[in-house]
C-alpha cells in the first residue's frame, strides 16, 4: 500500500466508520491459534485497515456496493480488513511470517510486537522471519520508527525475485505513481538488515514440513507458506485476497497495489481451484478466519 495514499484514505475512512467498527478496531477478537499436526499457528493482528471500494476499482460498482451493503456495511465502504502476521511454532522452535506495518500506515496499527509478547516471544528471540512480500503492511513492522531493525537477531527469508524487484531503480521509475512510495519502505527494510537477507527461489523448504509457495502477480516474488504435518495442512496465502467479501465471489477484481494485475488474477484463480480440489485449509494476512474454498455461483466462497 502506498503510505501516502493509505494514510489519507485511513483518515477519510476512519471518519466514516460507525461507532461499532471503531470499537472493533481495538477489540476485535482474533481467531486461532490453529493446530496443524505438531505445529501451532497463531495470527498476530496488527490492526484493521479500512478498505474502500476505490482500492478495488471494479468493486466501486453496483455489484460491489450491494455486497458491502449486504454485509451490513455502508454501500461505499469502508470494509474493515485485518492486517495479520503469524507466529508458527513447533516444540521449542518458532518462526515469524510477516511483521505487520508498524506505524508506516498511520495510527491504529503496530500491535504485532504486543501480540508476540502475549505469546511470550520478544523481538530479539526471533531468529527467522519469512516474508510473503515487501509491501509496507507486511514488512513495515520490521523497522523501528527510526527505520532501524526491530528484530536484532533475525534473518529475513524471501523470494529472490522480490528482492530484485524492489532493489531495481528501473522498476521504481516505471511503477505507477501510487506504487512508488512502497519502494521507500521495501528499500529501508533491505538496508536495515544488511547481510541478513536470505534469498530463496521457488518452492523451497523453509523448515521441515514447511514450504514456500510462489504466488506471483500481487508482487513479483509474492509467496504463500504451506504447512504440513501428517494429513493436516494449512496454506497461509499472503495477499491472495484483500477482501474476502469482494474478491471471493469476484476473483477477477484486482487491488490498486498489484504489480501485475493480470498475473494476480491468474494466480488467484489457480490457487482457489487448487485449494478447492485438495480440500486445503487456508488463511491469509487479510483474512479474519481459516477455512476451505468452495466454488459458489460464478466465483468462490470460504467456508
Ligand atoms: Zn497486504
Amino acid at each position: 500500500m502506498s503510505p501516502r495514499l493509505s494514510r489519507r484514505s485511513l483518515l477519510a475512512a476512519s471518519a466514516l466508520l460507525p461507532l461499532g467498527l471503531h470499537r472493533s478496531t481495538t477489540a476485535a477478537p482474533v481467531a486461532g491459534p490453529y493446530r496443524v499436526g505438531a505445529f501451532t499457528v497463531t495470527p498476530l493482528r496488527d490492526g484493521l485497515f479500512p478498505l474502500e471500494p476505490s482500492m478495488i476499482p471494479a468493486a466501486d460498482s453496483a455489484a460491489g456496493h450491494a455486497l458491502l451493503k449486504g454485509a451490513g456495511l455502508p454501500a461505499n465502504g469502508p470494509s474493515p480488513e485485518p492486517v495479520n502476521a503469524f507466529l508458527i511454532r513447533r516444540g521449542e522452535r518458532h518462526w515469524l511470517l510477516d511483521a505487520g506495518c508498524s506505524t508506516v500506515l498511520g495510527p491504529g496499527f503496530n500491535r504485532v510486537t504486543a501480540a508476540l509478547a502475549a505469546e511470550g516471544v520478544r523481538p530479539n528471540q526471533v531468529d527467522t522471519i519469512w516474508l510473503s512480500h515487501l509491501h509496507a503492511d507486511h514488512a513495515g513492522g520490521l523497522l523501528t520508527p527510526r527505520r532501524r531493525a526491530r528484530f536484532a537477531n533475525a534473518e529475513l527469508v524471501l523470494q529472490d525475485r522480490e528482492v530484485a524487484y524492489w532493489s531495481d531503480a528501473g522498476a521504481r521509475a516505471s511503477a505507477p505513481a501510487a506504487l512508488r512510495p512502497m519502494f521507500d519502505t521495501a528499500q529501508a527494510v533491505l538496508a536495515a538488515y544488511p547481510d541478513r537477507i536470505r534469498r530463496i527461489s521457488g518452492e523451497s523448504e523453509l523448515a521441515p514440513g514447511i514450504h514456500a509457495l510462489p504466488l506471483p502477480g500481487h508482487t513479483p516474488g509474492h509467496m504463500g507458506v504451506l504447512i504440513a504435518d501428517g494429513s493436516e495442512r494449512l496454506l497461509i496465502w499472503g495477499d491472495i485476497v484483500h477482501s474476502r467479501l469482494l474478491q471471493m465471489p469476484h476473483p477477477d477484481w484486482t487491488v490498486i497495489w498489484d504489480t501485475d494485475p493480470a498475473q494476480a488474477v491468474a494466480t488467484r484463480r489457480q490457487i482457489f481451484d487448487r485449494a478447492a480440489m485438495e480440500g486445503l485449509n487456508v488463511t491469509g494476512m487479510h483474512l479474519a478466519a481459516r477455512g476451505r474454498i468452495e466454488r459458489a455461483d460464478a466465483g468462490y466462497a470460504l467456508r
